[in-house]
């Protein structure tokens, strides 16, 4: 069985981001990119599948600009067989990314699809779930433990209350939850092994879909700084600012 995980190049977690001056979205000029973290859990659970002897191959697919090349590396050197990138300057959003991803699943046949939840720049949440719309396959969502056995796959997912397990036939889709699994750390001679495993790079076109975007961002803009705090004299005042100023009792 294949796995197919798709590695979304993102701002680093560690990066403070800043919004451009003319609010058309956050710059990313000189800043640290790395693969969004769900991402790296996907990759993992994938890498210990096939370790289990679950899957036979893990194929890591990134879309976007040149530079995603470093991040499908960075999956090479976690343990995927080979990478794919689809390579676009672009801006692709998540109903996009969907279609490339159907259009590869279509192609490699994969047994699973594990995505990351979310990532960690846009905060989407959408791709995985669209991906399993446009396959029509079976998806579960927010993944905290991933076990397959013979044709079927079962997905415990944290929800609200307590953990719910959901048993689907594969081929399907799952996304990561943080507490899946902890990634491990990429060694040197893994990064150097990553450097010779195959790397295919394919176009939009190639794949037949059109990503052009279908939303458009009006503006983005920081979130209001705090203001600052004062110190009141006793209980009474306290209480009359509550209620006189902050109006909440
Ligand atoms: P999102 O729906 O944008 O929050 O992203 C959810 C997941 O979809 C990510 O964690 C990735 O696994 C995948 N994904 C999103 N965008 C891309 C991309 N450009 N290339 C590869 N995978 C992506």
């Amino acid at each position: 069985m294949k796995i197919l995980v798709p590695v979304k190049r993102v701002v680093d977690y560690n990066v403070k981001v800043r919004v451009k001056a003319d609010g058309t979205g956050v710059d990313i000029a000189n800043v640290k990119m790395s693969m969004n973290p769900f991402d790296e859990i996907a990759i993992e659970e994938a890498v210990r599948l096939k370790e289990k002897g679950a899957a036979t191959e893990v194929i890591a697919v990134s879309c976007g600009v040149s530079q995603c090349q470093e991040t499908l590396r960075t999956a090479l050197a976690i343990g995927a067989d080979r990478a794919i990138h689809v390579e676009t300057d672009a801006e692709l959003q998540p109903l996009a990314v969907a279609k490339l991803l159907a259009a590869l699943v279509a192609k490699e046949a994969p047994g699973l699809v594990i995505l990351g939840k979310q990532a960690i720049d846009d905060d989407a949440n959408q791709t995985g779930q669209m991906l399993a719309a446009l396959t029509n396959l079976p998806q579960a969502t927010f993944a905290s433990k991933v076990e397959v056995a013979a044709d079927r796959v079962e997905v415990t997912r944290e929800i609200d209350g307590g953990l719910e397990v959901l048993s689907m036939s594969l081929p399907a889709i799952v996304t990561t939850d943080l507490r899946l699994n902890e990634p491990r750390y990429v060694t040197l001679p893994n990064i150097m092994k990553a450097k010779k495993k195959p790397l295919e790079n394919v176009k939009p076109a190639d794949l037949g879909v059109d990503v052009a975007p279908r939303l458009k961002t009006l503006k983005v803009a920081e979130p209001a700084g705090r203001k600052a705090g004062i110190k009141v004299a006793d209980v009474a005042a306290l209480v009359d600012k509550l209620k006189n100023e902050a109006k909440v009792i």
